[in-house]
């Protein structure tokens, strides 16, 4: 399974939204120490806070409590929340806690959130009862928890460049790649410049845009520090390719009722990941797919139509 990337992490903000908002945590079943970092001492203070808003920053989710902090929350490479209505928590038939011989505590949820229940490494109950858990079999999940005020000089995001949404133009990222001679899809993926690209719509994007991934960053730019017509066009695609992307990760979420299973993995088309040796998609191309390896990651390209 792929690690969720910016419009799986988008799905799970919506998803959430529609489930929690407004909701107050009776309870935080905490099941291990931490996860890629330890919990923060204070996560059981959570208890009593009802949550206002749920926001996105690049992946991170940012969860608003009404006492003025933010909870945060990565997916790492597989992390997820399942939620549960209270009818269907009050359904499991045993104990939400147990032990298996003694050992790690495991959520009785067992296979309706994967793996048994062993990996549902935090549980929130809310006072109607809904409850949403926390899978994450690999652990590279981040959860912190501090005052909405250090947001801006949090180690996590303060550093992190710009959306890839509305207010962010091929301008701006010309004047990011500008010196710059790595090749362009080893530049997309820097979170300095823009963030949430993620190694598949990097392909994707350049793939619609009949660039090369290896294509050098700043040939990508006019000597007057302006955008190419190709540069304008890739800023054009990353944004399609992630909307389309939300859209459809959004259009499998109807009602918290029928969120079954787990939020924000859903079945992806893809028009160049994944693909290789299949024939290139593109109307009149023609070309076959190959995958080439940049920074240890695959990356999937049409060498006929991507230049
Ligand atoms: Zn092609």
């Amino acid at each position: 399974m792929n690690l969720p990337e910016l419009p799986e992490v988008e799905t799970v903000r919506q998803g959430l939204i529609q489930g929690l908002q407004g909701k107050t945590i009776r309870d935080v079943l905490i099941r291990r120490e931490g996860l890629r970092f330890p919990f923060p001492d204070d996560l059981p203070t959570v208890a009593g806070t009802t949550v206002v808003d749920i926001r996105r920053r690049a992946k991170y989710l940012l969860i608003d409590l009404d006492d003025g902090r933010v909870l945060l929350s990565h997916l790492g490479m597989s992390g997820r929340y399942t939620l549960f209505s209270s009818e269907e928590a009050d359904a499991v038939a045993v104990p939400l806690l147990q032990t298996v011989n003694g050992g790690v505590p495991v959520s009785a949820f067992g296979n309706q959130t994967g793996y048994g229940g062993k990996h549902d490494h935090l549980e929130f109950v809310f006072t109607d009862g809904t409850r949403a858990v926390y899978t994450d079999p690999r652990r590279f999940g981040v959860i912190d928890l501090f005052p909405r005020l250090e947001e801006p000089v949090h180690a996590l995001l303060e550093r992190l460049g710009p959306e890839p949404f509305e207010h962010w133009t091929a301008k701006d990222l010309a004047r990011a790649l500008h010196q710059r001679k790595s090749a362009i899809k080893i530049t997309l993926l820097n979170q300095h410049i823009v963030v949430g690209v993620g190694n598949i719509y990097a392909c994707e994007a350049l793939h619609r845009s009949g660039i090369s991934p290896t294509c050098e960053s700043r040939t990508l730019v006019r000597k007057n520090g302006s955008p190419t017509a190709r540069l304008e066009r890739l800023v054009q695609e990353i944004k399609s390719v992630l909307n389309e992307a939300i859209s459809s990760g959004g259009s499998t979420l109807n009602d918290f009722a029928s969120v079954d299973g787990t939020l924000g993995y859903f079945a992806h088309q893809f028009t160049v990941y994944g693909r290789e040796d299949e024939p290139c998609l593109k109307d009149g191309c023609g070309g076959v797919i190959e995958r080439m390896t940049q920074s240890n990651r695959s990356t999937f390209l049409c060498p006929r139509c991507q230049s």
